[in-house]
C-alpha cells in the first residue's frame, strides 16, 4: 500500500485538486503507515455530487433485476477478497481478527441481501372504484444520497447504507471516516468491476468539515444518511433539514444491561463482558452500564472482574481485544477513567494501559470496571467509547428499570432474568430501539430494523432490513384508466 489511494468519481480513480494526501497508521503500532488517501476539499466533493446527479436517470431506469445483479456480483467479489479486506480492516481500525472477519462477512451478506430487493421494491395493487381503472402504488428512488460513515464499523455501516440506496435506484456520494477508509475504497473497486455505471457511486476521502459538509449543503443531494457521534450528528441533522433534505442520523449510546436478582451471576457477567469489552468497547451498542440487583451484586462483580482480567489484549491480528482506534480515543477513555475516580467510583479492574512488548506502543487500554457508581455520575451518563463498564447497584427491579432509562441515549438495552414477567416489563418499558432478553446489547441481524430512541437517532427512519429501504424510496400512487 505505497501508492496513495485515489477518490472514485464518475467511474475514474482521481487525485484531489488539493494535491495533498493523509496517512492512516496502524492503531496497534502507530509508527507504521498503513496507507495514504486523498485529503480532498469542497470542490472535490462538489465534483462527486455533479457526477452522481448526471448518473441519476440512467440508474433509476436500469431495471431492478440488473441493479440486483450488479450488487450480487460485487458481493461475490468482496467474498473472494475476504481475507484481504479483513487484513485492511485490522491494519487501519485495529479490530481483533474474528471481529474484523465477521464484519467483512456482514458487508458481503448485506450486498447479497439487498441484491434480491432491487427487483422487488414493494408497491401494491389497490381496489379501484372505476371498472377500468388499474390503481396501484410503486416505490421510486429519491435521488442522490449523501452517505457519511464512522470508523468503528468501517465496512458494515457503509454497506448497510450503500446497498439499499443502490438497490432502490439512487445514486450515491460517500465519505468514509478519515481514520479507516480502506475497506470502502475496496467496495468501490468491487462495484466498478461488477459493472456499476459511471457516476452511480462516488467515494471521496477527506475531512468531514469540508467534504461531508459540502455533500450535505450541495443542492444536488436529496438525502443524507449519517452515522457517528451525537455531537456531530445533531449539527448534521440541522444543516440537512435546513437545506430541505431527507435526513437520517444514527448516533451514540449509553447502553445498559439490567441484572435481576434471579440472574445467574456468571451468565450475566459473560453477557456484560461480551457487550462491554467486545470491539474494545467501540460499538454504538456497547454495554457501558451494568445495573445489578443487590442480592447478586457481589457475585456478579467478582465474575465480571475475572472476565476483565483474563481478556487477552494485544494486536488484533492474534489477540482477543485489540487497541483503541487512535491516540485521541485512547486519551478520551483514560480521561473518563480519571473522571470516574474523581467522582468517587471504585476502580476494581483495569484502569490503565497494559504492559508488555506487544502493547507498549499501540493505543491499548485495559478492560476496566468501576463499582459504586451512581446514575448521575458522568461515567454513567456519557458515552465513553472504550472498554469501560460502570456497575450500578439497585435494590429492586423498578429501580433498575428507572436507572436503565435515566440517560439521554436509547440505542440498545438488555436484561438478564429468569422471570418472564420481568422480561416482559423490560421489553415494554425500556427506552431503546433494540431490546434484548438474556443477551448482550451488541449485535443485530441484518434483516431487522436498527435505530435508537432519544439522542441515539433521529428516530424517523430505521436502517437494515426492509425498513432500511424505506429511507431510500418514495411512494407514488398511480391511477391508470
Ligand atoms: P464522528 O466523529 O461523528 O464522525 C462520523 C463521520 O462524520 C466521519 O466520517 C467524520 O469525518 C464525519 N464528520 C465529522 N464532522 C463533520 C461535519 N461537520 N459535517 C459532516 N461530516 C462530518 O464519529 P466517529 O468518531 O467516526 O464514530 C463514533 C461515533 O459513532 C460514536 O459516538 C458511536 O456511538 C457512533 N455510532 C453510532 C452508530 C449507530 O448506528 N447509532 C453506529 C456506529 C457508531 P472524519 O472522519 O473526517 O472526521
Amino acid at each position: 500500500m505505497t501508492e496513495p489511494s485515489k477518490n472514485y468519481v464518475n467511474g475514474e480513480w482521481v487525485a484531489s485538486e488539493t494535491g495533498e494526501t493523509a496517512e492512516v497508521t496502524n492503531p496497534a503500532n502507530p509508527s507504521e503507515v498503513v496507507a495514504t488517501y486523498q485529503h480532498s476539499n469542497e470542490n472535490d466533493a462538489a465534483a462527486a455530487v455533479d457526477a452522481a446527479v448526471a448518473a441519476e436517470d440512467e440508474w433509476r431506469n436500469t431495471p431492478g433485476p440488473e441493479r440486483g445483479r450488479i450488487l450480487r456480483e460485487a458481493g461475490t467479489l468482496l467474498a473472494q477478497r475476504k481475507d484481504e479486506l479483513t487484513e485492511i480492516l485490522i491494519a487501519e481500525e485495529g479490530k481483533a481478527r474474528p471481529e474484523a472477519a465477521g464484519e467483512v462477512q456482514r458487508a458481503i451478506d448485506i450486498f447479497h441481501y439487498f441484491s434480491t430487493k432491487a427487483a422487488d421494491l414493494g408497491g401494491a395493487r389497490k381496489g379501484a372504484s372505476g371498472p377500468n381503472t388499474n390503481l396501484y402504488t410503486r416505490q421510486e428512488p429519491v435521488g442522490v444520497a449523501a452517505l457519511i460513515t464512522p470508523w468503528n464499523y468501517p465496512i458494515a455501516i457503509p454497506a448497510w447504507k450503500l446497498a439499499p440506496a443502490l438497490a432502490a435506484g439512487n445514486t450515491v456520494v460517500l465519505k468514509p471516516a478519515s481514520i479507516a477508509p480502506g475497506v470502502v475504497v475496496e467496495i468501490a473497486r468491487a462495484l466498478d468491476e461488477a459493472g456499476l455505471p459511471d457516476g452511480v457511486l462516488n467515494v471521496v476521502t477527506g475531512p468531514g468539515s469540508s467534504v461531508g459538509s459540502e455533500f450535505i449543503g450541495n443542492e444536488g443531494t436529496d438525502l443524507v444518511s449519517f452515522t457517528g457521534s451525537s455531537q456531530v450528528g445533531e449539527m448534521v441533522y440541522e444543516q440537512a433539514t435546513d437545506a430541505g433534505k431527507r435526513v437520517q442520523t444514527e448516533l451514540g449510546g449509553k447502553n445498559p444491561t439490567l441484572v435481576a436478582d434471579s440472574a445467574d451471576p456468571a451468565e450475566a457477567a459473560d453477557i456484560v463482558a461480551n457487550g462491554g469489552f467486545g470491539t474494545t468497547g467501540q460499538s454504538c451498542t456497547a454495554c457501558s452500564r451494568a445495573i445489578v440487583h443487590e442480592d447478586v451484586y457481589d457475585d456478579f462483580v467478582a465474575e465480571l472482574v475475572d472476565r476483565a482480567e483474563s481478556l487477552d489484549v494485544g494486536p488484533g491480528t492474534d489477540h482477543e481485544m485489540g487497541p483503541q482506534v487512535s491516540e485521541s480515543e485512547l486519551s478520551s477513555t483514560l480521561e473518563y477513567i480519571d473522571i470516574a475516580e474523581g467522582e468517587g467510583a471504585t476502580l476494581v479492574a483495569g484502569g490503565g494501559v497494559p504492559e508488555g512488548e506487544e502493547v507498549e506502543t499501540g493505543h491499548f487500554v485495559e478492560p476496566t470496571v468501576f463499582t459504586d457508581v451512581d446514575s448521575d455520575m458522568r461515567i454513567a451518563q456519557e458515552e465513553v467509547f472504550g472498554p469501560v463498564v460502570a456497575v450500578i447497584e439497585v435494590s429492586d427491579f423498578d429501580e433498575g428499570l428507572a436507572v436503565a432509562n435515566d440517560v439521554d441515549y436509547g440505542l440498545s438495552a438488555s436484561v438478564v432474568t429468569d422471570d418472564h414477567t420481568e422480561a416482559n416489563r423490560f421489553v415494554d418499558e425500556a427506552e431503546a430501539g433494540v431490546v434484548k432478553v438474556n443477551d448482550k446489547t451488541t449485535g443485530l441481524e441484518l434483516h431487522v430494523p436498527f435505530g435508537g430512541f432519544k439522542r441515539s437517532s433521529s428516530e424517523t427512519w430505521r436502517e437494515q432490513g426492509d425498513a432500511g429501504l424505506d429511507f431510500y424510496t418514495i411512494e407514488k400512487t398511480v391511477y391508470d384508466n
